[in-house]
């Protein structure tokens, strides 16, 4: 019998076909133990099965329930509903993990490692919008609905404080605006602390704070976070926060989580502006593979990816573009390998 781990491969659009490539030559490179199965999404998927998320890879992640994709391209207005948002919703991908650790010292912000846990099926981020007719202006009104249910609220900040102490994490933050939004967050809060006395009392120290406030103390501070778990809308912003403090979008890796099932990615898009130059970075779809390696249970594989990550960039100095460099993703690719194989 095969030990291999069934996956989905979605190359993705722009410069993912790109990065996934680099990204696979380090996987064979670890002898990671995957068995691909390559699917199409996004403007792929409308291109080669007239559909941005076609049958044939849902039926895949159903099976595999696990994949690794590429950024997919959303045309802004109409056209067609965000495939991401869709993979989230069908596959019902409630956990949003967004690691932040710096990896290039010497920037604004060094020794930074901290995760954001959001919510990522509910809150203002539904999509329950419509606009009120007053008089001859049919959008006079704008109006959007958001829900946050309390078994929802559970299962995610179940799902960090088990991350928390799963890895050994020392402190959580609850982000909400109770104070004004007394209901829609206060729910969130309310559960997060009730579940803290419950079962998680003494493991860690719990903490709560207005999503205000904890912007400005990620940019005073950021030292002070270690896990810090939200709402689906305040998630969405604070992840993108965390990832400028440690080199922008070109390092964030991403993983989206269900109970049956778990995508990784890229935080950043496909980049359209330098599609098929071969200069994109492809640093966080690694670090997302990596988390990959995480999620089944491979840790010392993951550990040799991020250190051969580490290396490449830092002692062998072989940089992209985006990171004042001027190796192109080829080169980077190579060095990373080579690091891997010697290792
Ligand atoms: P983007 O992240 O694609 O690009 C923003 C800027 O960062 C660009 O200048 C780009 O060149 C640069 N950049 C991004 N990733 C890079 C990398 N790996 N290496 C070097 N430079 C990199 O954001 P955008 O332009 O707003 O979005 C483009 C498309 O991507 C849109 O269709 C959007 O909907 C989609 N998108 C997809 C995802 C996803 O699939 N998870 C996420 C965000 C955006």
């Amino acid at each position: 019998m095969s030990n291999k781990i069934p996956a989905t491969l979605i190359p993705g659009d722009g410069i993912g076909p790109e990065i996934v490539e680099a990204t696979l030559a380090a996987l064979d490179a670890l002898k990671a133990p995957f068995e691909w199965d390559s699917q199409v999404a996004g403007l792929g998927g409308v291109k080669s099965a007239g559909d941005p998320l076609p049958p044939a890879t849902l039926d895949s992640i159903r099976r595999t329930r696990l994949a690794l994709k590429g950024p997919l391209e959303t045309p802004l207005g109409g056209g067609y509903r965000s495939s991401n948002v869709r993979l989230r919703e069908e596959f019902q991908l409630f956990a949003n993990l967004r690691p932040a650790r710096t990896i290039i010292p010497g920037g604004r912000y060094d020794n930074i490692d901290l995760v954001v846990v959001r919510e990522n099926l509910e809150g203002l981020y539904i999509g329950h919008e419509n606009y009120i007719r007053i008089d001859d202006d049919p959008q006079a009104v704008a109006m959007a609905t958001g829900i946050n249910t309390r078994q929802g609220s559970r299962r995610l900040i179940e799902y960090a404080f088990e991350h928390a102490v799963a890895t050994g994490r020392k402190k959580v933050t609850i982000v909400h605006k109770a104070n004004i939004l007394k209901a829609l967050t206060g729910i969130f809060l309310d559960t997060g602390v009730k579940l803290y006395e419950e079962k998680y009392k003494g493991r860690f120290e719990l903490e709560t704070m207005i999503v205000d406030a904890c912007a400005m103390k990620l940019v005073l501070n950021p030292w002070q976070f270690d896990v810090v778990v939200t709402t689906n809308l305040f998630g969405d912003v604070l992840s993108d926060l965390v990832a400028g403090l440690v080199g922008g979008l070109g390092m964030a890796p991403g993983g989206n989580i269900g109970r049956d099932a778990a995508i990784f990615e890229a935080v950043h898009g496909s980049a359209p502006d330098i599609a098929g130059k071969g200069i994109a970075n492809p640093t966080a779809l690694l670090l997302a593979a990596a988390m990959m390696l995480d999620h089944v249970r491979r840790p010392e594989l993951a550990t040799r990816l991020r250190r051969a990550i580490d290396e490449t960039l830092n002692v062998d100095k072989v940089r992209t573009g985006d990171l004042g460099g001027s190796a192109s993703t080829a080169a980077f690719t190579k060095a990373l390998v080579s690091r891997i194989a010697n290792a």
